[in-house]
């Protein structure tokens, strides 16, 4: 009896093998390639927030405050428009008028090596309130690189950036989404004071994307 094998359970392994190859090339298009970042800056009158001051700081308990609000020296709207730079080199995740109180938003994605425990670690950082949004989803980014301007969120509050540093990068706009606990969130001035320099390496780094909760009219990353 000659050896024979049916052709379409051959073509049938052959269209599961193909399955295979396609969905963890899929599974692979989840992340990105950057750089690790070099150190950290701080968002406005780079490096040093220069001509700035921090009207409201990090506050975890309630009455929170997730973030910082940075304005120009000059008080009330004298810092409209002003430019707002990228703090490390990284990947932007969100750029998008989200309305409510927020505004234009942009979050960026970074990858830095701890230096006490070597470890490549990841975090988000979110600026708010944008007048202007200069760069666009899954762009890459350089520390320093201007990503937007400083807005009132359309005249409804005194002009002002609103900028976060998050631990978690599955945050995205769903503040809810994770207990308010150091675990998730930072500190930004410490953060940026802890990060400031960083060796330089030049082997670019896999952050993960999509890592944000979809929901209706999400749009990021
Ligand atoms: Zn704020």
């Amino acid at each position: 009896m000659p050896h024979y094998v049916n052709p379409w359970i051959v073509r049938c392994f052959l269209g599961i093998f193909a399955c295979v190859i396609v969905c963890s090339g899929q599974l692979a298009a989840q992340q990105a390639k950057i750089n690790l970042a070099s150190g950290f800056d701080f968002p406005v009158g780079i490096p040093n927030a220069d001509g700035y001051y921090k009207a409201r700081g990090l506050r975890l308990r309630a009455p929170q405050h997730f973030g910082e609000d940075w304005n120009g020296r000059g008080g009330g709207d004298t810092d409209l428009g002003d430019p707002v730079y990228a703090v490390a080199d990284g990947i932007v995740t969100f750029a998008y008028n989200v309305r409510t109180g927020w505004g234009n938003v942009v979050l960026t994605r970074h990858a830095y090596r701890d230096p006490q425990s070597g470890v490549v670690k990841y975090c988000d950082t979110l600026n708010g309130h944008l007048d202007r949004i200069m760069v666009r989803v899954g762009q890459q980014i350089k520390r320093g690189q201007q990503i937007g301007t400083i807005g009132s969120n359309s005249g409804m509050y005194p002009a002002h950036l609103h900028f976060e540093i998050r631990h978690n990068i599955h945050i995205g706009m769903q503040r809810n989404s994770v207990p308010a606990t150091f675990e998730h969130w930072a500190d930004p001035t410490k953060f940026i004071n802890q990060y400031r320099r960083l060796n330089r390496e030049w082997r670019p780094v896999l952050v993960p994307i999509g890592t944000y909760q979809p929901y209706v009219g999400f749009k990021g990353l």
